[in-house]
């Protein structure tokens, strides 16, 4: 299995090297040449299965020769081990032919586990044999850097440099990212907002010589390793429905487009999904996008669900790339003018190609507050904010005959402000974390400033 950039221009790799890099070398993404097709027969045959057997059965394909079956299993089996959920995934019905996927049952409350977990046993499995070692560097809205901390503290081939919007997380996300004691996991709280962080890593990995020099590499959601491991609870999930004897829709709470575009290779590889509902909140680029008012850049307003605040949504260049039928020069073009003039229009027929897909709606403050306490009146269960706009969706475009499957992507004790002012009651932390408000923080608070980045992180690892 080799893979390609969105943009064309870098070369082809394995599944080891791609994961390794993240960003590939033109500013591209990487993606698979092919994406293997299941049969039926072998869909219907997950259904049942360990939540660890079909993760080996769905990625088998994409990770080529880069591990040996008995390898791959081990990293699967120790990625998922630290679940506080048999299933990993359970689901629970909310109403009729509505159900909800718990994606929060991994050591940080939230679905980035699944990817970021396995990713952390696949790093260490690649570099150990090579040797080598080596310093990533990700932005996160709250989610991604606490997800990542957890998954390579104290693994000695890496260190890791987390950027997260200062003053701009909950207090729970924060300190899941600056308590940690491993000296090889360091939190930044840069001064500016998600996007930011996001840009200022885009710019070290542009910057050749740093990026060689300290050996660079990226686990935010643009890492191809991250997509592939959502793909499994797609899997499990409708399967557990009746597919592929029956369709089923999925809602997902957007951001960077990671999950959602995850469940786009689902359908790619003949899971029957009937439609990929896109929920925003009140920045709704995606939703603007893709109702056909083109790809255009505003202003980041801050929402009770952090996690999907962002303007550029750095995955969706991939849902590009297959709309424009994997034309990387197309897809180049988009970007340079986005670069340069801050957003660019969808062609009619690439339009098409994502409608025919994805569906798409936002949903505001109020409505996402009013969300959570109606399904805690209407069914007992406390979801978190961004599981809301998701929920609020699903309920306005679901149809009576296929089954929607709405992800829930974290514990509603990670974000318990808002929950409180929706409902009343303050979700409590799970027992294993209850101490989290009592251990001792280390952070470094730093300018939006590439060359302040660079400098603190080569004097970091240096010592
Ligand atoms: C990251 C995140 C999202 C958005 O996921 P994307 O893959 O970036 O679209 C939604 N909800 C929560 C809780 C998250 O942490």
């Amino acid at each position: 299995m080799r893979y390609v950039s969105t943009r064309g221009q870098a070369p082809e790799l394995t599944f080891e090297d791609a994961m390794l890099t993240g960003l590939a070398r033109d500013g591209g993404l990487y993606v698979p040449e092919t994406i293997p097709p299941l049969s039926a027969e072998e869909i219907a045959g997950l259904a049942g299965l360990s939540y660890e057997e079909v993760a080996f059965r769905i990625m088998r394909p994409f990770v080529g020769d880069s591990f040996d079956d008995d390898t791959f299993r081990g990293i699967i089996a120790r990625a998922y081990d630290g679940f506080g959920h048999a299933a990993r995934a359970p689901l629970v019905q909310l109403a009729e032919n509505h159900f909800l996927l718990e994606l929060f049952h991994g050591p940080t409350l939230a679905f980035k586990d699944f990817a970021m977990q396995l990713i952390g046993q696949l790093f260490q499995e690649a570099l150990g044999r090579r040797g080598d070692r080596v310093t990533i560097v990700g932005a996160t809205s709250g989610d991604t850097g606490s997800a990542a901390i957890e998954a390579f503290k104290g693994l000695d081939a890496v260190d890791v440099f987390i950027l997260f919007p200062h003053g701009r997380v909950s207090e729970v996300q924060r300190r899941q990212m600056t308590t940690p004691s491993e000296s090889n996991v360091h939190a930044l709280a840069l001064d500016g907002d998600f996007d930011d962080c996001q840009a200022r890593v885009k710019d070290m990995f542009n910057d050749f010589e740093f990026r060689d020099g300290v050996k660079l590499a990226g686990v935010n959601s643009i890492n191809w390793a991250r997509v592939l491991a959502q793909v499994v609870y797609y899997f499990t999930a409708a399967t557990s429905l009746g597919a592929p004897h029956r369709k089923v829709s999925f809602t997902v709470p957007t951001g960077n487009f990671g999950d959602v575009f995850a469940g786009y290779i689902a359908r790619r590889m003949g899971l029957p999904i009937e439609r990929l509902v896109v929920a925003t909140n009140q920045n709704d680029i995606l939703h603007r996008c893709i109702s056909g008012q083109g790809y255009h850049k505003g202003e980041t307003r801050p929402s009770i669900s952090p996690s999907m605040d962002i303007q550029v949504s750095s995955n969706f260049e991939r849902a590009l790339f297959f709309a424009y039928d994997r034309d990387g020069a197309a897809v180049a073009q988009l970007m340079e003018e986005l670069k340069s003039g801050g957003g660019f229009d969808v062609s009619q027929g690439a339009l098409q190609a994502l409608q025919e897909v994805y569906a798409s709606d936002r949903v505001s403050e109020e409505e996402t507050s009013a969300q959570i306490a109606a399904t805690r009146a209407a069914t007992g269960e406390i979801i978190c904010p961004h599981t809301a706009v998701a929920v609020k969706v699903a309920e306005d475009q679901r149809t009576k005959d296929t089954p929607m499957i709405t992800l829930s992507t974290a514990h509603p004790a990670k974000f318990p402000a808002a929950v409180e002012d929706a409902t009343g009651v303050h979700p409590p932390l799970p027992p294993a974390m209850s101490n989290l408000y009592e251990r001792p923080e280390r952070v470094t608070r730093i300018a939006n400033d590439l060359q302040t980045i660079e400098t603190h992180i080569k004097e970091q690892i240096a010592t």
